[in-house]
């Protein structure tokens, strides 16, 4: 029986042409890029995968919205209803704006965080890493071991490893351990949902110990979305009340807008406690602007106000996360090794198991996403040992755990036709793997080298 995948719940009122360049002009656009995606113009990409955040389409009713953005400096319009959607969907009574997911990480964790050592996630995202550790602390990662093999199926491959979590508290102290964060989806084990269970078990192990328990909800409605299809108990419904049991009992979290609010520029905070509370309006004033804005624009606060309600629409959900297993069922008919499950927001294809005879030091995941391009303009981005760097101290090249070439699916922006022309790209480039080269570096700065490095083909 073939799946029915649910297609687009909208229609096409604005249209951005995109034109892919010929097979001689993307070489030489390649090759003046220094083999390095990010260099290239996205006026020279015909299907952009490189990230799903603030790429997003707006609908007609966010763009409407952006007209009526209140630019007033204190208590505008859009401020009390980002307040009212916000409050109503996550069940905080309070709750914070911020410009984007790393400056609500900035405002909230050195307050969580002072006078303590350490952070325990599922999985921290690389911007949470960074300012767990500019707080002074280290940031420990706690994933299930399913989570490590891209070949099995596990429902919620996202999870904390509960029993793990519980030493980890014993062996470091519970009084050292300034904050446990649960981030849903688990972005970097490859978008994998957390099910409300794992949601409630590691709180309540938080609380157990007096540690505050965070959720960094980037995408909190493509995480309801699966436990309705996965979890048992959720089965029947609805994903409002999902997103509810989610955050039940949490102290406090931190939210980018740029994924599922689909907007384009847009953060949150949220938290229970009063005296936290202002703790948190206080550093936004410093860092971020005034609190009924908190570093954005009224017009933006509006477009984000509509979009916490869109991205939690059932059939949008269900058309998003059908548009995932569409392309991840073409993907395995076609034979193209990814981690399986596929994810909420992007297919990350196994490029170790794809080019098995380049080496992790010829950066195969890198190879893959420029033949991507050379094949039909398409830009995925290298999550391996491209990105992962040198050693800082021996200065030698490390190896990845996975060699993942990421294929990110923005919000509402592409068809079906257009996941066809991506599983078609990567079929042809299989039945050519055996004749594709690494790739060595021949310029790198000394740290986040994969944004601005040069390469060379081999
Ligand atoms: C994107 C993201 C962030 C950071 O958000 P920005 O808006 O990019 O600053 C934090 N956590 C997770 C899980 C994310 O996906």
């Amino acid at each position: 029986m073939k799946p029915i995948y649910f297609p687009e719940p909208f229609r096409i009122k604005s249209v951005e042409p995109i034109k892919i360049l010929s097979a001689k002009e993307r070489e030489q656009k390649i090759k003046a890029a220094s083999y390095n995606v990010f260099n290239l113009a996205s006026r020279d990409v015909y299907i952009d995968l490189l990230t799903d955040s603030g790429t997003g389409a707006m609908s007609s009713a966010q763009w409407s919205g952006v007209m009526l953005g209140d630019e007033s400096y204190a208590g505008a319009d859009c401020y009390y209803k980002v307040q009212e959607a916000a409050t109503r969907i996550f069940g905080m009574p309070h709750i914070q704006l911020v410009h984007q997911g790393r400056a609500a990480e900035k405002v909230l964790l050195p307050i969580l965080l002072e006078g303590k050592k350490y952070a325990i996630s599922n999985m921290h995202f690389d911007t949470t890493r960074a300012h767990v550790e500019l707080a002074g602390a280290r940031a420990i990662d706690c994933v299930v071991k399913e989570a490590l093999d891209t070949t099995s199926y596990y429902d919620f491959k996202g999870n904390m490893d509960l029993v793990r979590l519980e030493k980890y508290i014993k062996d470091l102290g519970a009084e050292n351990v300034g904050v446990i964060i649960m981030t849903i989806t688990n972005n970097s084990a490859g978008g994998q949902p957390v099910s409300v269970e794992n949601v409630r078990a590691a709180r309540d192990i938080a609380h157990k110990h007096g540690i505050t328990f965070m959720i960094d909800a980037a995408r909190y409605a493509e995480n309801s979305f699966f436990v309705k299809q996965r979890e048992k108990e959720f089965k029947s419904s609805s994903i409002t009340d999902i997103v509810k049991d989610t955050f039940e009992g949490a102290d406090c979290f931190t939210m980018s807008a740029k994924k599922d609010a689909i907007v384009n520029m847009g953060g949150l905070i949220g938290c229970r406690d009063k005296a936290l509370f202002e703790k948190i309006k206080q550093r936004t004033i410093s860092f971020e602007g005034f609190t009924t804005y908190g570093g954005m624009s009224g017009r933006d606060i509006e477009a984000l106000a509509r979009g916490l309600d869109e991205g939690i629409d059932e059939n949008y959900l269900r058309y998003r996360i059908g548009q995932m297993q569409y392309l991840a069922d073409r993907l395995s008919d076609g034979g193209i090794p990814f981690q399986t499950p596929v994810g909420g927001h992007a297919v990350f294809v196994d490029a170790k198991k794809l080019l098995p005879h380049i080496p992790y030091y010829e950066f195969p995941a890198q190879a893959l996403s420029i033949e991507l391009y050379r094949e039909a303009g398409i830009r995925a981005c290298d999550i391996g040992s491209f990105m992962l760097g040198n050693d800082p101290d021996t200065g030698k090249q490390l190896e990845a755990e996975f060699e993942f070439t990421r294929l990110a699916i923005p919000r509402r922006v592409y068809t079906q036709s257009h996941l066809d022309v991506i599983a078609d790209a990567l079929i042809n480039i299989k039945e050519r793997a055996k004749k594709i080269k690494g790739y060595k570096i021949v310029e790198e700065p000394p740290i986040l080298r994969h944004f601005t490095a040069k390469l060379a083909p081999l």
